[in-house]
């Protein structure tokens, strides 16, 4: 018992010896630990952090692609837009000038009897009605031949009963201005004026809504107002391919009929039913061109359907003839 004692009492310096070194193992043990498990939590955390990080990148990548995709389409779309619409307006404007406008002149004579019926033969007369209408009226019915005639308005005022006569017997009636003014220069007012005022003594006359297709400029004098105004208004304006100058006092009936015999295919002649000489040739101008069978037909029907669609068209800016 005394030596257990005894051991015991020795060993209290040893026990507490080993206490104390247990204590500094467990917490030395427990410190480590803690270290460790808090480096391992930052770890941990900063492996979060980075995957949270590059995953955020990758989306912000994704939405920068996808956004300069979405921009990138949208720039596409807008031109595709601004293409249709531009395409669509011309169009539109294409369509509109040509349902409108079919522009006869000098410098484009061949574009223009392109689109004309083969073997075509256009008569126009041009200042009436007059008193000389209605002997070549008799004989365009007896050789059952239309014709174009070019009024203006203030003839119409004396020549009512023989404008009604051109249009019961299915001949074409066109624009020639109301007072067979002098166009260019004027304003496009003034020259919208001669034009509605003539529409307006045709229809008077007609009592009817008659709308002329063709507008030709007195003296074949037109301007850039002119080829406008008529565009609005929804004519076509024609010169001609063939002039009879029958307005000249020098001029004689058979010079107009050897003018007129030389017409070829799908030409325009230009005449006068103002003109006594001019009446007096008409007879012998239908047998001669009708032996080679030529047809004789209105200005509108000289064109086919598709060409009166079709017209393209430069406006005649200069040249002048009677
Ligand atoms: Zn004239």
């Amino acid at each position: 018992m005394t030596t257990y004692l005894n051991w015991k009492q020795k060993n209290v310096a040893l026990l507490k010896f080993f206490d104390f070194y247990k204590s500094l193992i467990i917490g030395g043990s427990l410190w480590l630990l803690t270290f460790s498990s808090l480096g391992n939590l930052n770890n941990q955390l900063a492996g979060e952090k980075e995957a949270i990080y590059q995953q955020w990148q990758q989306q912000h990548n994704e939405d920068r692609l996808a956004n300069i995709q979405i921009e990138k389409n949208s720039k596409y779309l807008d031109r595709k837009y601004i293409e249709i619409v531009e395409l669509s307006q011309k169009i539109k404007a294409d369509r509109e000038r040509a349902a409108r406008t079919i522009d006869i002149h000098y410098s484009d004579r061949s574009n223009q009897r392109a689109k004309m019926q083969e073997r075509a033969v256009v008569l126009t007369f041009d200042d009436g009605p007059s008193r000389h209408t209605l002997k070549i009226l008799d004989l365009l019915k007896k050789y059952r031949v239309k014709a174009t005639f070019f009024v203006t308005g203030i003839t119409i005022k004396y020549g009512c009963d023989t404008l009604k006569k051109i249009y019961n017997q299915g001949h074409e009636i066109a624009n020639h201005t109301y007072d067979h003014s002098y166009l260019p220069g004027k304003s496009i007012n003034a020259q919208k004026w001669q034009i509605e005022a003539t529409e307006k003594a045709i229809q008077k006359c007609l009592g009817i809504n008659y709308n002329s297709r063709w507008f030709r400029a007195p003296y074949g004098a037109q301007d850039s107002n002119t080829i406008q105004v008529a565009r609005k208004l929804g004519l076509n304006t024609a010169l001609w391919t063939v002039d009879t100058n029958d307005w000249r006092s020098t001029v004689t009936t058979d010079s107009i009929i050897n003018t007129v015999k030389k017409s070829q295919s799908k030409d325009i002649i230009l005449m006068h039913d103002t003109s006594k000489k001019t009446a007096d040739a008409i007879e012998p101008i239908l047998l001669y061109l009708s032996k080679y069978r030529y047809k004789f037909l209105t200005i509108s029907d000289a064109f086919t359907i598709e060409d009166k669609e079709l017209a393209g068209i430069e406006p005649f800016l200069g040249q002048q003839r009677k």
